[in-house]
């Protein structure tokens, strides 16, 4: 039965589609556990308030008018943090004013790039805590490499393929961050340390789950000395049908999925962001076509460099694949990967992408481009082993990889070993499961934060123990 906390939160998200995503998820699980849910969010990539009718939603100016935001640079993301500081600080204290007794605010649930966030909650003393949507492996490198940054850069050519100091199993060339020449730019490096930085912020939500990351989790709770609250994975505590998007998805390719063999497709995406070349489009292409597997393809408006869209594949390239072929401008993903036709992903290795594969238990082809992609890729293949890398983007490798995953014996090893990480998933979620009771910390943690923080008041928080069992711990909030 579900319990009506009189008490709401604040979600800002960051405008990019694998941001937005897992924080609408985390508005869905708080609002199930009986919190009112707001979300202030950005006009750029606004979300459909349609879909979330049970949530309040709150338009922040973001300044960004008039910026190409086809790929969000470090300008437009600094121009945002500063243009939303005056609105959402405005709209809090109304709300604030507002308050009736026992119908508090109580906190600030902000992506850690809306780094303005903290400067607003501090002004105002309310309580906010931080949501990590990158893994626990990503955060713990980049953590490490910040420690310590001429340790890593700049690197020789030479080196990139040397395993990373500390960081087993990434090499130079995993290195999660834009690294130019080798190197990271000072204004780079600035900005990856705020958004590593959690301020003031009294506890961390990870869309991960603790028997998968928890050493790293563990490290990095040494490091940041706030309450952790590993409650993923999101994409499995939400119904199935529950809408993100911010493209329009294309549901037709389910009625094509209806019409094909169980487990015989290759889904292939690579999320909202990455943008390739004409030539590594039509090697996908060709090892697609030549690897004879059936595939659903989503090709992104604006995901191949000077073109509109799938124009820059072969001539008659639809029509020789024929039925065996399908490509979409956006796929209803969720739905793709649970869909019984589907027996592997050729994906980007986007967090959000990554933990949706393993919650279907579908087998994956690594192909990362930047970021926390390279990191997801190397855990996938190396350390979990359920997914083969692809390195080398060309037409026989990628015939080979596909073949080599959807039939071989190795294949069928991985797809075992991504049922038994989908069954320590769903295992983690069942109650006394690590997420389920996660999941409970943080609400009553929530229910219990002061709602204006003094001074240095100390919040009371679970912090995570090797053995699973919280341990009461005291943390100053703020000085
Ligand atoms: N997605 C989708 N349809 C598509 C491609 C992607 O719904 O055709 C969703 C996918 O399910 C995931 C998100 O977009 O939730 C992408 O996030 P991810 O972290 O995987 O990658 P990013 O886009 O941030 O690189």
């Amino acid at each position: 039965m579900k319990v009506e906390r009189k008490q709401s939160v604040v979600l800002v998200p960051f405008l990019l589609q694998g941001h937005l995503t897992p924080m609408l998820q985390l508005g869905s699980i708080l609002h199930s556990q009986g919190f009112s849910v707001i979300v202030a969010h950005t006009q750029h990539n606004a979300p459909n308030y349609s879909n979330h009718p049970e949530f309040v939603f709150h338009s922040m100016d973001d300044g960004l008018k008039g910026m190409d935001m086809s790929f969000p640079g470090l300008k437009s993301i600094y121009r945002m943090n500063e243009s939303c500081k005056a609105p959402l600080r405005n709209y809090l204290v109304r709300m604030m004013e507002e308050e009736e007794e026992g119908d508090q605010l109580a906190c600030i649930i902000y992506d850690n790039v809306m780094f303005f966030v903290d400067d607003v909650a501090t002004q105002l003393k309310l309580p906010s805590i931080v949501l990590r949507t990158f893994s626990a492996a990503c955060m713990h490198s980049m953590v490490t490499i910040f420690q310590q940054p001429e340790k890593y850069f700049p690197f020789e050519d030479s080196q990139l393929l040397d395993p990373l100091p500390e960081l087993h199993p990434l090499r130079f060339k995993d290195v999660p961050i834009h690294v130019i020449n080798n190197t990271v730019p000072e204004p780079v490096l600035d900005f990856y340390k705020r958004i590593n930085d959690i301020g003031s912020s009294v506890a961390t939500i990870w869309n991960t789950m603790q028997d998968l990351e928890n050493s790293m989790l563990l490290r990095l709770q040494k490091h940041y000395k706030v309450p952790f609250f590993p409650i993923g994975p999101f994409p499995k505590m939400v119904p199935l049908a529950s809408l993100t998007s911010i493209l329009e998805e294309d549901n037709s390719c389910i009625e094509w999925l209806d019409r094909q063999t169980p487990n015989s497709v290759l889904y292939v995406s690579l999320g909202s962001l990455v943008r390739i070349d004409e030539k590594e489009l039509i090697e996908t292409a060709w090892g697609l076509a030549n690897s004879e597997q059936p595939f659903l393809w989503v090709i992104r408006p604006g995901s191949v460099s000077g073109f509109q869209c799938a124009e820059a594949l072969p001539d008659g390239y639809e029509e020789m694949v024929g039925e065996r072929g399908r490509i979409v401008k956006w796929a209803p993903q969720k739905q793709v990967l649970a869909h019984p036709a589907i027996a592997g992903f050729f994906t980007h290795c986007g967090w959000n992408s990554t933990l949706e594969s393993i919650c279907e238990q579908v087998p994956m082809i690594c192909r990362p481009s930047l970021a926390d992609q390279l990191v997801n890729a190397r855990y996938l293949s190396q350390i979990y082993k359920v997914g083969f890398e692809l390195e080398v983007m060309e037409r026989t490798v990628i015939e080979k990889t596909i073949r080599k995953l959807m039939l071989s014996e190795e294949g069928k090893d991985v797809k075992k070993r991504v049922i038994d990480m989908k069954q320590n998933i769903v295992a983690a979620m069942q109650i006394d499961g690590t997420s389920h009771k996660n999941l409970k910390d943080l609400v009553d943690f929530i229910s219990a934060l002061p709602s204006r923080l003094p001074p240095a008041t100390p919040v009371v928080g679970a912090i995570m123990s090797s053995n699973h069992t919280p341990s009461k711990c005291i943390i100053e909030s703020r000085s």
